[in-house]
């Protein structure tokens, strides 16, 4: 079989790509190690995903926004950071850019289902489900892919967005920068007894790191990273006792507490592509550029690429040129770049900095929220970049 265009990962990168490069005479196959039923219906993972105004238009571009059902978006109208046991805030409002929400919060799951549901209706899409790469071959600008079920596919690109640790992007010999931050983080929902007022939190404790965003009605994502070992812990408890500690570590600033969830844990790996694109072939989403979740840039990030490549393959698809050619992916790449290296970099210092517990780390961190709050211009710049529609 020849497909123009292979993509491995049948994540909401690669569902999204698809999608939105259905509709120009290009055939699409995307390949997914998990059964067909799993995407179609996906468990609850824990997520709960901070989309900026950007990323929902794309969204609602492609016809993703209007499948969310209604309680699975929240409104995510300000943010405030929190170091140690001060009570002072940094706050980011919406107000400061003249919008009335920061973002919203979707579960990934709803996410998921709903670029399932976009991706299948197009004619031009084939999913073949629980089957991957067995092993790559490019021969003088010629691309053969041999399936685990022995299917050979010769497209003219190949899209690797199957996940941070891809193996894709090791099979088509590509490296990534990898950084192990050493935490692992546990995600889950909790009812409280005080509102939240669709402010989250970031909240750099001593010894943790704890978020909250704000879900509907009195419930909240708990997001709370530790060193691995403590993480396992907190798993093992009883689901009342849970909650008491949970109350304790937020010093009850939102009153009793109670789960309302299963929880799930993700060890802290950052992931950027040593390289973007080869010989026919792209890296997208997490393969590409896979955010420590502190700033909710991941999945941002994975839309900006999504954006960036469809472009691109389809204005070099317009002039009837390859589009696993050099010039376009070179393109893509340094688009790409251009929009992530700068917070990549950004996201991984401030985990540096606000997760050492050092005398020095205390006071910089907490001196730098104080001069972050007095200077207006960074937080009217931070709620512009977060509410800019594209
Ligand atoms: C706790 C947490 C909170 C987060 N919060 C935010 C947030 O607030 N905002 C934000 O923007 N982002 C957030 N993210 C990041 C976001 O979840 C990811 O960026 C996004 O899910 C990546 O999508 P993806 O499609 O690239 O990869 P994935 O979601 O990892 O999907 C990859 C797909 O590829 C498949 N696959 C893997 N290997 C193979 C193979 N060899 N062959 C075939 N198929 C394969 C997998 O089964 C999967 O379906 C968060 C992440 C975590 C862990």
């Amino acid at each position: 079989m020849s497909p123009d265009i292979v993509i491995v990962g049948a994540g909401p990168a690669g569902l999204c790509l698809a999608r939105a490069l259905s509709g120009h005479g290009l055939s699409i196959v995307v390949l997914e190690r998990q059964a067909e039923q799993a995407l179609a219906e996906p468990a609850f993972d824990g997520r709960e995903i901070a989309l900026t105004h950007g990323s929902q238009a794309l969204l609602e571009r492609l016809g993703l926004w209007q499948r969310l059902p209604t309680e699975d978006v929240a409104v995510l109208r300000d943010a405030q950071v929190f170091n140690g046991p001060s009570l002072f805030a940094l706050k980011i409002r919406a107000e400061q850019a003249g919008a009335e929400r920061l973002g919203h919060l979707v579960a990934n799951q709803a996410i998921r289902r709903a670029a399932y549901q976009a991706a299948s209706e197009c004619a031009d899409v084939q999913l073949l489900c629980e089957t991957g790469v067995r092993a790559i071959e490019q021969n003088q600008g010629e691309m053969k892919l041999v399936l685990q079920d022995g299917q050979v596919l010769q497209p003219r690109l190949l899209v690797a967005a199957d996940s941070r640790f891809s193996e894709t992007r090791r099979q088509l010999g590509i490296g990534a920068q990898l950084k192990d931050f050493g935490k692992t983080m546990l995600v889950c929902r909790m009812q409280h007894e005080h509102d939240h007022q669709q402010v989250a939190w970031e909240w750099f404790g001593y010894g943790q790191t704890l978020a909250l965003l704000p879900l509907n009605g009195r419930q909240s994502s708990v997001v709370l990273t530790l060193p691995p070992r403590e993480i396992e812990r907190l798993q093992q408890l009883d689901a009342a006792i849970f909650a008491r500690e949970m109350e304790r570590r937020f010093e009850r600033r939102l009153g009793a507490m109670q789960l309302v969830s299963s929880h799930h844990a993700y060890p802290l790996v950052g992931a950027y592509a040593r390289r973007m694109v080869g010989n026919r072939c792209a890296l997208l989403g997490d393969a590409a550029v896979g955010m420590h979740p502190v700033t909710a840039h991941g999945f941002n990030f994975g839309l900006t690429g999504v954006q960036l490549l469809s472009d691109t393959l389809l204005v070099a698809q317009g002039k009837r040129q390859d589009i696993g050619a050099g010039a376009p992916l070179a393109h893509y790449e340094r688009q790409l770049r251009l929009a992530t290296w700068p917070l990549y970099q950004a996201t991984n210092l401030l985990v540096e900095l606000y997760t050492s517990d050092h005398l020095p780390a205390r006071l910089l961190r907490g001196a730098g929220l104080r001069v972050a709050q007095g200077l207006l211009p960074l937080r009217k710049g931070i709620a512009r970049h977060l509410t800019a529609r594209g």
